[in-house]
């Protein structure tokens, strides 16, 4: 039960390198050229000469999506935030997948599959939660 002594010690070396990520910033950020509105304009000529190629960032507010154009200077002083939200969800993501491996390796969770109820039971007690 739990995690086997070498997924401990995974497991604890992943935390110390989440333990050096920094401010994070969400979304994601592409460099891509791209087409203004103007009809006439040279990026809608035949063939197309595009426009940058400049950052786009994409993230999710409040459920939409929405993207922003950034200037290479704003984005190489803000890309450390980026690139440690990367490395912060890759770091989650190998904690979630140990910890996942765990509880499928688990005698009690195995014999449970397939049967049991077929509907999610509703909400007697809610765990406590750091996040939002
Ligand atoms: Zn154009």
């Amino acid at each position: 039960m739990g995690l086997t002594p070498r997924q401990r010690t995974r497991a604890r070396i992943i935390a110390s390198e989440l333990a050096t990520i920094g401010p994070v910033l969400p979304g994601t950020v592409l460099r891509r050229e791209t087409r203004c509105g103007r009809a006439n304009c040279r990026c809608h000529a035949n063939p197309p000469q595009l426009h940058g190629p400049y950052w786009w960032w994409t993230r999710s507010v409040g459920g939409k999506t929405v993207t922003r154009m950034l200037s290479d200077e704003l984005y190489e002083d803000y890309r450390a935030y980026f690139e440690d939200q990367r490395r912060a969800r890759e770091l989650l993501g190998e904690l979630e997948s140990l910890a996942l491996s765990a509880l499928e390796a688990d005698p009690r969770y195995g014999q449970r599959r397939g049967r049991g109820p077929t509907a999610p039971p509703r909400v007697v007690d809610k765990p406590r939660s750091g996040s939002r």
